[in-house]
């Protein structure tokens, strides 16, 4: 009955599933283990009435056309430059460190004598990772390098990681590099923005389609098996594709051990009052036990509303337990390769398809899931 079966509603999961349906007439099926859609990407009203992003704070921002125009068919746009602070002692300063905060923790003479240096040694509006920027031959870029390195990346990784920044992937510190001009927004991308009514709703119009089924609050174990080549549906054999955007680990009974990852809780609080930090996010990055505070009347441009809801993030290490949720994979190479193992094993399944941060093993924006599943779904559609 369905030529596609799609495990997970997420983003990658949304959009490979549209585009099969619409563009491929493809009967699809979405099995979603969750009792709603959009992934973590979901938002939802809280009991104040207050828009919040249930998953922590997600904006979409990308400078790929392609991705904006596929989207922009389900939703209109709340439009901002996203700015970030972090709090070191009594300042709130930019970050990415920019030279607006080079200005504001350094004395003018200084300042000005390292911001030629930066702009001299890398040009303007460069970005510059901190792992690299903390390489650099001159003793005066190393000492901006250090205050950044100690103030900015250290403790939050500590947080967020269980590790220093020099233990875990530069492709995960290099996502906030230092920039070498005066924008303070926390991304370079030519569109960034929240979508008006939110991500839910965007979702919801994107799966709503006359072939597109979805079943909530289904382990796809509960429905499907997968074994010996074979993958069976309803006890049938399915003959169809599969793209799967779950844990391939557990897809396997976590056999070969479990893929590492890092979990949050997210403490929300509500005041009332008109605003608990005027910023959507504050990173604390030499203090507190949480990472960052999101306020989310600033990050969804929600008007009018009765006091304000915030989110606090504390990270810690997922075991897997009931109620835990994977968010960021901790890449490197040997649970790569323990991955990769796993992945392996995927290749007795014909047309089945990994995709998505879980199935990957990756840690993905917005944006680039979409444009890999929008490419997913172009060349299943090529065949
Ligand atoms: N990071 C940091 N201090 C900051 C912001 C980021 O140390 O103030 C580091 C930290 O390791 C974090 C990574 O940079 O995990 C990527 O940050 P990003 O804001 O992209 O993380 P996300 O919003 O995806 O959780």
């Amino acid at each position: 009955m369905y030529d596609y079966i799609v495990v997970g509603s997420g983003v990658a999961g949304s959009v490979v599933a549209r585009k099969l349906a619409e563009e491929g007439n493809k009967k699809v099926l979405i099995i979603e283990k969750r009792n709603h859609i959009a992934g973590n990407c979901y938002d939802e009203d809280d009991e104040h009435g207050i828009l919040i992003h249930v998953y922590g704070p997600h904006i979409f921002h990308t400078g790929d056309e392609s991705v904006r125009e596929f989207l922009s068919r389900f939703t209109e746009w709340y439009d901002f430059g996203h700015e970030v602070v972090a709090k070191v002692g009594n300042q709130l300063i930019p970050v990415p460190f920019n030279l607006n905060t080079l200005h504001m923790v350094f004395d003018k003479e200084k300042a000005d004598y390292l911001e030629k240096k930066l702009i001299e040694q890398y040009g303007e509006g460069s970005r510059v990772p901190i792992m690299k920027l903390r390489e650099n031959e001159d003793a005066d870029v190393r000492e901006i390098a250090e205050y950044v390195y100690k103030n900015v990346f250290l403790r939050y990784t500590m947080k967020q990681w269980g590790q220093k920044p020099e233990e875990i992937s530069p492709e995960v510190t290099g996502r906030v590099p230092v920039v070498i001009s005066r924008d303070n927004r926390y991304f370079k991308d030519k569109y960034q923005s929240v979508p008006k009514n939110g991500f839910t709703d965007m979702f919801r119009k994107m799966i709503d389609h006359k072939n597109i089924d979805v079943k909530l609050g289904t382990e796809c174990k509960e429905v499907m098996k997968f074994e010996n080549g074979k993958i069976f549906y309803n006890g049938e054999e399915f003959k169809g594709g599969v793209i799967f955007t779950g844990a391939i680990d557990e897809l396997f009974d976590c056999k070969y051990g479990r893929l590492p990852y890092r979990s949050l809780d997210f403490h929300f609080e509500h005041y009332d009052k008109e605003s608990y930090q005027d910023h959507s996010v504050v990173n604390y990055t030499v203090s507190e036990d949480f990472t960052r505070i999101t306020e989310f009347k600033f990050l969804t441009g929600q008007e009018n509303t009765d006091g304000t809801t915030i989110v606090k993030e504390y990270p810690f290490a997922y075991t897997g337990a009931e109620g835990e949720t994977p968010y960021y994979a901790i890449m490197n190479d040997e649970n790569n390769a323990l991955y990769a193992k796993y992945k392996k094993d995927t290749e007795q399944f014909s047309d089945f398809h990994l995709l998505g941060r879980l199935a990957e093993y990756k840690y993905y924006n917005i944006d680039a899931m979409c444009l890999k599943a929008m490419e997913l779904a172009n060349s299943l559609l090529e065949k």
